[in-house]
């Protein structure tokens, strides 16, 4: 009983500072959030990241893209912290008067228009944030706290390139690992939780269709792969509706799909490219096996000449919050904010790579969201031109957020 009202007075005493650093915060923020670079080219992100841990002390590596910064304090357990850094090539059309107007050339050569779409500003933000109070407050915690900045997290790779890099070999093991993200619920202000499966696994498919070419007008002298299309799109929508139980998710999607020139010529293949989701991996497993069957069983009732080939690119695990981590920080939550701005976090079916770090490491984790948006208001989804929560109550909440879960394990 009185240890545990210690821990929640050293970690109160860190988080009533967070009111004195909210003009530094804000203005970090801005320059981000004016300042956005695409997946894999956060090259100005990553070095103001670095120098910022560099500044409060902490031993800062560059890895795989990103970057990560240690800070060694005596005897305890050690916490990472993640936030990831990418922009989209999105035109801002929030009217702030902060908007970005930064281009940037992508990895093809085209200037885009870059945003801070998905909010990855105000997750750097609070990572400093969070840094600089723990840094100026050593006295209040003890352990080892890594403040780790992930690359790449929209198109995939970002995480896997930092263990790829050796993250494992290179940092002290965390015992817990915890990562954030602002979307359009909850409201602002507040925080939701949830253990277990909290975002879908995915991954995207190419499939191949081979036909024969000909004339538009001999069409008895082709193998049409337009039509031998056309039923694999139709046949895929029967495993979600078919295959799967009622009431297991999954969702298969055809998003593209790229055969031919003009109408009076039967081209030779058509590609199609699919998208699935799952919060079981044996689901996920069985949404493939069905697309596998189902397009190779198609091509070969349209007498195909060759076998479909397929491509399995970008796949993200499913987000799977660990029950005693969640536990800790939600009752850290509900200490710092209150239990009415604390909220449960209904799974949802986009993804994250950031699991991939913790499951390298075989490290327990916990991943929330908080909110960015009025009550009043109709939330924009992330990745619209229109997605400008507000800075405030959120930069705030996020940074709270940040150190009550931090300091939930690390605290004294
Ligand atoms: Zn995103
Ligand atoms: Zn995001």
């Amino acid at each position: 009983m009185r240890k545990e009202d210690e821990v929640m007075d050293s970690a109160a005493q860190v988080l009533a500072q967070v009111d004195s650093i909210q003009d530094w915060l804000e203005e970090l923020y801005v320059h981000l959030h004016q300042n956005p670079e695409l997946s894999m080219q956060e090259t100005q992100t990553s070095a103001l990241m670095a120098s910022k841990l560099k500044e409060l002390g902490f031993v800062v590596q560059t890895v795989g893209g990103g970057v990560v910064g240690v800070l060694e304090n005596g005897a305890g357990p050690t916490v990472m912290f993640r936030a990831d850094m990418d922009g989209l090539p999105v035109r801002e059309e929030t009217g702030l008067p902060y908007a970005s107007v930064s281009t940037q050339v992508d990895r093809y050569g085209v200037e885009q228009p870059t945003m801070h779409a998905c909010g990855h500003d105000f997750h750097m933000s609070a990572a400093l944030g969070a840094a600089r109070l723990l840094a100026a407050h050593k006295d209040a915690w003890s352990g080892t706290y890594i403040a780790l900045f992930q690359p790449a997290e929209e198109t995939y790779g970002g995480a896997q390139s930092m263990v790829d890099a050796g993250l494992a070999q290179l940092i002290p093991h965390p015992d817990v690992a915890l990562a954030q993200h602002v979307f359009g619920a909850p409201f602002a202000g507040q925080v939701a939780t949830n253990s277990g499966p909290s975002m879908s696994a995915t991954t995207s498919i190419k499939v191949t269709l081979f036909g024969r070419g000909s004339h538009g007008s001999m069409p008895h002298l082709s193998v049409d792969p337009v039509v031998m299309a056309a039923a694999v799109v139709l046949r895929l929508q029967g495993i979600v509706a078919r295959e799967l139980k009622p009431g297991t998710f999954g969702v298969v999607t055809v998003g593209s799909i790229h055969g031919g020139t003009q109408g009076n010529i039967i081209p030779e293949t058509v590609t199609l490219r699919l998208n699935i989701r799952a919060y079981d991996m044996q689901v996920r497993q069985s949404l493939l096996e069905a697309i596998e069957r189902i397009v190779v069983s198609e091509a070969k009732a349209s007498g195909a000449p060759k076998e479909p080939e397929f491509e399995i690119y970008d796949p993200f695990p499913v987000t799977d919050n660990d029950a005693s981590v969640t536990e800790k920080v939600t009752e850290a939550f509900v200490n710092h904010f209150g239990p009415e701005r604390v909220k449960h976090w209904e799974p949802i079916t986009a993804s994250e790579d950031f699991s991939i770090i913790p499951r390298a490491l075989g490290t327990p984790y916990c991943y929330w969201s908080f909110g960015g948006f009025a009550p009043d208001t109709e939330a924009p989804g992330n990745h619209s031109p229109k997605f400008g929560p507000l800075m405030q109550p959120t930069l705030r909440t996020g940074t709270e957020a940040a150190l009550s879960a931090v300091l939930a394990f690390l605290g004294k």
